[in-house]
């Protein structure tokens, strides 16, 4: 008998009733370890009518008890690390240690939000006029909604619910049927931690769960990541009914190598931030950018045996540098895009398509693929491949080098690596792109910051996390007030506390 994920609503796991089933994979191994359950509109509506229920109490509570819930979640996630870490892994195909930094920069994300006392802190002018103070308030929205991609199930959902819970919302988390239990079990755990019944509400699904979430009227805010096309798909029929969305898609991310980079340090850089996680993640660098010629030969000596080397292994196997991929479907649109790179000439210098794991041979393993001499009108060059797949473009000079990324149809992230501070001064400033590394092939800002790419890259005006998140899960109340006569009580001499 298969194992069966449900979905988690009203503080406890509940059975699928819609009949309908998703496979989840081994990727290590192409066998089905469990089915989920894709919700219907109705089991759909009647989460959020849950979620709904719970939320004004929720939101009642002062913001250091809400807070204290995180702070416990954190705990008990933290003393989890490693069975969360290897049930991520096991769906994903992510290595371990990979799934552990996974989780990581999500708690970061949950430690950011145990500030929300802080955070959600007003403003205040006094006398604004004759007896007139003014003041702002942030409130919750209400209830609201994640919808979230399968390369990071712990760190997404944990960016966008953490914020939103401790400002006050409750929460529709939509993760990816690819692999749904990590987020089932971080939904236990919130509720461990003393998260009240139904403010953290799991339904599982594919694009019927989507579609309910996006046209009920009880939800009042959507934040999404995943491909463009359902990105855009997204943000353009949320907002049309009327919600708050904020959607961010699919990645092209360019690293420059200018001639007197460290040229060890910037190969590093690209096979960690090119092959990683089979180069399924947003921030992956999938282009490399040497400027001039020289810089292309000794870019290419290096790279060819590194990936050549690399170690692809099972995902729980501490010695690989990656795993599958995360199901077949993906492994062959990967393979075909590297068939058709061929087909547009560009050369391949590495072949990883037909390597194969002995004693694994029908799980979604793929080799490094490594072309060079690609060039911007190749689709290879302009469609996200989310594989182990690095292009290089050779660049004549720095200004065709900034010209490329700038004017990529996507503005993930982009990266330089110089020893010239003028030159990556310059292109910081003038890169049309959303996040910058310098001498850092993967720019993920941290917690207090705010993550977010431009034009394909991201729909909506607000990024994710840090203080942006804030502004995206609340809305601002402003207050004049003017008081004809004072009314004194006299002293009070006990010290006032928010208990
Ligand atoms: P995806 O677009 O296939 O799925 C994302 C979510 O949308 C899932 O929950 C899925 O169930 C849902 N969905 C899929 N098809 C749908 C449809 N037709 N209608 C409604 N909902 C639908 O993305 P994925 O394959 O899970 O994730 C990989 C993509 O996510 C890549 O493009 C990657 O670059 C992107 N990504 C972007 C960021 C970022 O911050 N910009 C971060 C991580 C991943």
């Amino acid at each position: 008998m298969t194992r069966r994920i449900g979905h988690f609503v009203g503080g406890k796991v509940v059975e699928g009733s819609s009949g309908r089933f998703g496979d989840v994979f081994d990727p290590n191994t192409g066998e089905v370890q469990a089915e989920v359950a894709l919700a219907s509109k109705s089991e759909v509506e009647a989460a959020i009518a849950n979620a709904a229920e719970a939320q004004a109490a929720w939101a009642a509570e002062n913001p250091q008890k809400r807070a204290r819930v995180l702070f416990r979640f954190l705990q008990l996630a933290q003393a989890e690390m490693d069975s969360l870490a290897a049930l991520l892994s096991s769906e994903h195909g992510k290595t371990v240690p990979d799934a552990k930094g996974d989780i990581q920069r999500g708690l970061e994300v949950v430690e950011f939000a145990c500030g929300i006392p802080h955070l959600l802190k007003g403003e205040f002018t006094e006398s604004a006029g004759p007896g007139i103070d003014m003041y702002s308030m942030r409130q919750p929205l209400g209830v609201v909604a994640g919808i979230t991609p399968f390369n990071f199930p712990a760190m997404i959902p944990l960016w966008k619910c953490a914020p939103a819970i401790a400002c006050g919302n409750a929460f529709i988390l939509k993760p990816s049927e690819r692999d749904p239990s990590v987020p089932m079990r971080i939904a236990e755990l919130f509720r461990e931690a003393g998260l009240p019944d139904g403010i953290l509400n799991v339904v599982n699904g594919d694009k019927e769960a989507v579609d309910a979430i996006l046209t009920d009227p009880r939800i009042m805010a959507i934040g999404f990541v995943g491909s463009s096309s359902i990105a855009e798909y997204i943000y353009s029929t949320g907002t049309a009914h009327g919600k708050r969305v904020q959607c961010f898609g699919g990645a092209k991310n360019h690293m420059i190598v200018m001639p007197d980079a460290d040229m060890d340090q910037a190969v590093d850089a690209l096979i960690g931030a090119g092959y990683g996680s089979a180069g399924e993640r947003c921030m992956a660098i999938s282009v490399a950018v040497p400027v001039g010629r020289e810089a292309a030969e000794t870019l290419m000596g290096k790279l060819i045996p590194r990936v050549e080397n690399l170690k692809i292994g099972l995902s729980s196997d501490a010695g690989s540098d990656y795993g599958p991929l995360v199901t077949k479907q993906a492994l062959e649109r990967v393979r075909s895009y590297v068939e058709l790179g061929v087909k547009e000439g560009a050369k391949l210098a590495v072949d990883g398509r037909d390597f194969a794991m002995q004693g694994y041979e029908n799980g979604f393993f793929m080799g490094g693929c490594l072309f060079d001499e690609v060039t911007p009108d190749m689709t290879i060059y302009k469609e996200e491949i989310f594989g182990p797949v690095l292009s290089v473009v050779r660049a004549r000079d720095y200004d065709e080098a900034l010209s490329l990324p700038s004017s990529h149809e996507y503005g993930n992230g982009v990266a330089i690596f110089t020893r010239d501070g003028d030159a990556a001064r310059d292109f910081a400033s003038k890169v049309n792109v959303g996040m910058v590394g310098i001498n850092v092939p993967i720019p993920v800002p941290l917690a207090y910051h705010t993550f977010g790419g431009w034009k394909r890259s991201g729909f909506g005006d607000l990024n994710q996390h840090g203080p942006d998140s804030v502004r995206f899960y609340t809305k601002t109340k402003t207050v004049t007030s003017r008081w004809p006569s004072g009314i004194k009580d006299g002293a009070e001499f006990s010290i006032p506390t928010m208990r």
